[in-house]
């Protein structure tokens, strides 16, 4: 009997991963996280809860679709339950190992290539080429005792692709005309009509922006929009501009992607981001982290004027090319309000073409579910409005067909089981969310313990801090309400500590204490650093801003 079990990405976007089991071999497909909700701070990110894998006792191999965070972000923290290795494309494979190296967690990393395949226990994992919005991404025919599954991962069908490497349309066909027992695949786009388009629709834009531009070029994109990165460079080079890297998500996947031939930049063309101020205005593109509004990143210290290296004023033009990730709008506008508030000219995707989903709308949909034509459907990545619109769509590519395809719409921790009998849900693991603070890496064990002994031991803190929203300035005195956390002279450790956050608000720039993801942000390190000196506990702290 095989037991398919999703744990997470149905019933939500991200953290996607799905478990397999026949007899006592159990694998993992993708790792991945979620970023949590911006207000929800001193959680940096969320995986999927381990508890079934750890039911199910080891698992035989972990793999890999492709190198999105969605998809690899939890790697380190599931690794230690892995027995066999890791199976990913070079690139994938790439973007996970300073992962590891973060978290000091060693793994054998086995490279695979598209139409590889590997045999794990009773499973033969095959690699099938895809397209995205990145390089070297595969979906799987993972071949079982009961039949084939084919699950997509991320793809959208991109006719011109940047690399010249095609989803390998004939592989899924013949695999179709065998016969597949279910397809897995992706409802991202599902509510968009018709086709998503090439990574190469972007061009026009960027030509546009190229030729009228004059002064600095600033974009925000994604660090792993690595044909994002490509279609700049190939630009800037044509409009005779140098290109920076700046930010160190960008930086570090810049170096893997040219590092591995899937970034090609013209001799003379790059220059460090220490370099930027030697050069003028109108021979500079920095290619910047930040696309959501993220307080730390690059964009949003260059948009306070607080960045090393970067300056941004009148003639300047910042692109955002990239999608805002739902819960990011306000954090993207505060970014851009100060980026106004610079002189500089802001571009979005509202505004202009500017970014392009990796994602395959309706009809790439429909061309899969026809490709492959399984037995059973289940669609996956997507909160429930997408899954069942993707049921919808699916029931209308086949409702001429006879037998038709049976749909299962399944959510996380739903046990989906496939045997003689066909396939259905039969049953529920569990499931659930684990909120990981990545200031303290490098311990291990159960997250949800982890963060409830910490809470137990170290407490919370809550710094209440009055702000008047038009002068920016102090009101009053800030007030630490704590929890849990009681210390020797505590009256006077809390005094202090209020003192700091007055200091704190004083030296911020009037930006940055009208902006209260910033101030949120600059009071909750520097309160975490005094008390991790003075007490050499680490509270949460949680900064509550009251704006008057
Ligand atoms: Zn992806
Ligand atoms: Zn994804």
């Amino acid at each position: 009997m095989l037991e398919i079990v999703p744990l997470g990405g149905l019933g939500e976007f991200g953290m996607n991963m799905l478990a397999l089991s026949w007899g006592d071999t159990t694998i993992v497909v993708d790792a991945g996280v979620m970023f949590p909700d911006p207000e929800l701070l001193g959680v940096d990110r969320i995986i999927p809860d381990t508890t079934y894998l750890q039911q199910k006792g080891r698992v035989a191999a972990l793999v890999l679709t492709h190198g999105h965070e969605d998809h690899i972000g939890g790697v380190a923290h599931i690794v230690p339950l892995v027995d066999g290795p890791v199976y990913g494309t070079p690139l994938t494979l790439a973007l996970v190992a300073p992962k590891l190296e973060e978290h000091g967690v060693e793994h054998a990393l086995v490279p695979v290539r598209p139409r590889d395949r590997v045999t794990i226990g009773p499973f033969d994992v095959e690699f099938i080429r895809v397209t995205h919005s990145m390089p070297d991404c595969v979906a799987l025919a993972i071949h079982t005792p009961v039949g084939v599954i084919v699950h997509t991962g991320d793809f959208k069908v991109d006719q011109t692709p940047i690399d010249g490497e095609h989803l390998d349309v004939h592989r899924f066909a013949e695999l179709g005309s065998k016969g597949v027992l279910a397809l897995f695949a992706d409802s991202t786009n599902i509510d968009r009509r018709g086709f998503t388009g090439s990574e190469l629709e972007v061009v026009e834009a960027f030509e546009e922006i190229f030729t009228s531009v004059r002064g600095k070029l600033i974009v925000a994109a994604f660090a792993s929009s690595i044909f994002r990165m490509q279609i700049l460079v190939d630009l800037a080079a044509q409009f005779d501009r140098k290109v920076a890297f700046v930010g160190r998500g960008m930086i570090q996947n810049s170096e893997i992607a040219i590092r591995l031939g899937h970034l090609k930049i013209p001799a003379g063309t790059q220059i460090k981001d220490a370099d930027v101020p030697t050069f003028p205005a109108q021979d500079v593109l920095c290619l910047s982290t930040g696309s959501q509004g993220e307080p730390a990143a690059a964009l949003s210290r260059i948009a306070i004027d607080d960045h090393r290296y970067v300056k941004v004023g009148e003639d300047d033009t910042v692109v955002i090319s990239a999608r805002a990730i739902p819960g990011n709008e306000k954090a993207i506008g505060r970014v851009i309000n100060h980026l106004g508030r610079r002189g500089a000219d802001v571009i979005h995707e509202g505004i202009k073409h500017v970014h392009v989903s990796g994602h395959g709308s309706e009809e790439e949909l429909k061309l899969m579910l026809s490709l492959v034509r399984p037995r059973f459907f289940v669609p996956v990545h997507g909160e429930y409005r997408q899954l069942s619109q993707h049921a919808r769509v699916a029931k209308r590519v086949f409702a001429g067909r006879d037998p038709r395809p049976e749909i299962l719409l399944a959510e996380d921790g739903d046990v989906i089981v496939f045997d003689d009998a066909g396939g259905r849900i039969a049953g529920k693991a569990p499931v659930g969310r684990v909120l990981i603070d990545d200031t303290r890496t490098g311990e291990v064990g159960d997250e949800v313990l982890r963060d409830r002994r910490h809470l137990a031991e170290d407490g919370l803190v809550v710094p209440v801090v009055a702000i008047n929203k038009q002068t920016g300035a102090l009101e009053g005195v800030p007030d630490i309400i704590t929890r849990g956390f009681v210390m020797e002279d505590g009256q006077a450790l809390l005094a202090d500590g209020a003192r700091l956050l007055s200091d704190v608000v004083a030296q911020a720039s009037l930006e940055e204490r009208t902006d209260q993801g910033l101030i949120k942000e600059k009071l909750r390190v520097e309160l975490r650093r005094f008390f991790r000196k003075r007490s050499g506990r680490r509270p949460f702290v949680l900064p509550v801003i009251m704006e008057i």
